[in-house]
């Protein structure tokens, strides 16, 4: 062992809640862990909701006891800004090369913002999906643990401004800061890097990136939250007005050969949650649903349910050929198939929600690729590898808990060797 080697039962990639669940329930265990996050914060993309159902609350109350519980757990070593860049096995241990990533900012930083104050860049805030900005010192978002400020680099003029490390009582600031290198040594590894949504901008017929109202699912979680670029306040993106007309369309992406050939599993939940969303807002406002085949997996159909009485919620059964620009209004316009009477469609919104897809990121991820799927997900029941949640298939929330439970048993039978 050098000083830059650690010694841990497991090593955890990934922080979202599929490793953080991993990372307590096994140190609740008596195992040594080592969880490591590239992302400056834990959380994943739970901590970027505005709810989640089924009961509609708020990110914090799921992700708030596992964070405490794994604060409070000295087993727990937690590595944020860090990446595995490497993976071997030898002699029945894994051995694991992590970069960490310059945060710039140390723990004698008391989040007084000061910095933030005379920091005089921006950047776009990738927490909100580059909705607002933040300066270049910043915190990811008032919730984030660990409740530390980070310098992106990319957006600060260093050490010729200076302003912030001049005006930091408390001297956390180091804008010299160099990334380090460490070994992580681990009897087991537990795979939990998660999604991302899949790029909008690769849907050029559904007017992404070319019509401002046209947003993600994912941006809309953000823009409902009361720590969103709106305070919750959902609003037009083009004119910040309030809204009398939605259109959500489903399988953005999804179950589409050119695109992701499967089924996410959530998306239509997500969008029917949120259109509860703009209901609480705009009690009179027109929802229009566009939909292949409407999934709502198990005791979830209770909550289709529940959504599907709203008389203004109005859905359309065929897949959109195509969004475009009103000529004689600022409005867009669906043109979509209804598949029940054969008819061609249009409808005019204020307003377009893109339901698109989860996509596993594993395919980057340093291991043998014989262990990804073609669609990019991790086989986990391949022996020596265990993954759980969102890198192994797209699932919700609770069944993400249970399967990161599960791989515990499977990260300890194989350090026992069993
Ligand atoms: C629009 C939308 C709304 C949704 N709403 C709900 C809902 O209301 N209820 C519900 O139950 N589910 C919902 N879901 C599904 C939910 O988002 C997922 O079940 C959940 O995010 C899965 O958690 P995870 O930990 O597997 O993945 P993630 O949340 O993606 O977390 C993975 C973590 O791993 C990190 N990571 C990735 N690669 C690396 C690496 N190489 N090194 C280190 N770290 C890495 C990432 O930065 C991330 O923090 C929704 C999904 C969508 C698309």
């Amino acid at each position: 062992m050098t000083e830059n080697s650690i010694s841990s039962d497991l090593l955890v990639v990934g922080g979202g809640i599929a490793g953080i669940t991993a990372a307590v329930e096994a140190a609740e265990t008596g195992l040594t862990v080592t969880l490591v996050e590239k992302n400056p914060y834990i959380g994943g993309k739970v901590a970027q909701f505005n709810q989640y159902f089924p009961k509609l609350c708020p990110p914090s109350c799921g992700l708030e006891i596992n964070i405490r519980r794994l604060r409070t757990n000295p087993s727990v070593k937690l590595f944020t800004l860090a990446e595995v860049t490497k993976v071997e096995k030898a002699a029945g241990k894994h051995k694991a090369d992590v970069r960490l990533n310059a945060r710039y900012v140390n723990d004698l930083c008391t989040s007084c913002g000061d910095c933030v104050k005379v920091c005089p860049e921006e950047r776009a805030n990738a927490f909100n999906y580059g909705m607002d900005k933040t300066k270049a010192i910043y915190i990811p978002d008032e919730n984030s643990y660990p409740p530390k400020y980070v310098i992106d680099m990319g957006s600060c003029n260093g050490t010729s401004c200076n302003k912030c490390v001049e005006v930091c009582k408390y001297k956390a600031i180091d804008l010299n800061e160099k990334e380090k290198y460490i070994t992580i040594e681990a009897g087991a590894v537990i795979w939990a890097t998660g999604w991302e949504p899949y790029d909008a901008n690769k849907l050029d017929i559904l007017g992404f990136g070319e019509f401002p109202d046209v947003l993600t699912n994912v941006m809309m979680e953000r823009l409902a939250a009361p720590n969103g670029p709106s305070k919750g306040e959902i609003l037009r993106p083009s004119t910040k007005e309030k809204i009398n007309s939605v259109a959500f369309v489903q399988c953005a992406g999804s179950r589409d050969e050119d695109h992701l050939e499967y089924c996410s599993s959530i998306c239509c939940l997500a969008s029917l949650k949120q259109a509860k969303y703009i209901r609480e807002q705009y009690p009179e406002a027109e929802i229009h649903f566009h939909y292949i085949d409407i999934r709502s997996n198990g005791l979830l159909e209770e909550f289709y349910n529940s959504v599907k009485e709203d008389e203004k919620l109005h859905f359309h059964r065929g897949k959109v050929a195509k969004v475009i620009k009103d000529k004689s209004s600022d409005k867009l316009i669906i043109e979509a198939e209804d598949s029940l009477t054969g008819n061609l469609m249009q409808n005019k919104v204020e307003m377009v929600v893109l339901a698109t897809g989860m996509e596993s990121t594993a395919k980057n991820l340093p291991i043998d690729k014989s262990f990804v799927d073609k669609n990019g997900f991790l086989n986990s029941h391949d022996n020596g590898i265990i993954a759980c949640g969102v890198s192994t298939k797209p699932k919700e929330v609770a069944s993400v808990v249970q399967e990161a439970t599960g791989s515990v048993l499977k990260a300890i039978q194989t350090i026992r060797g069993n």
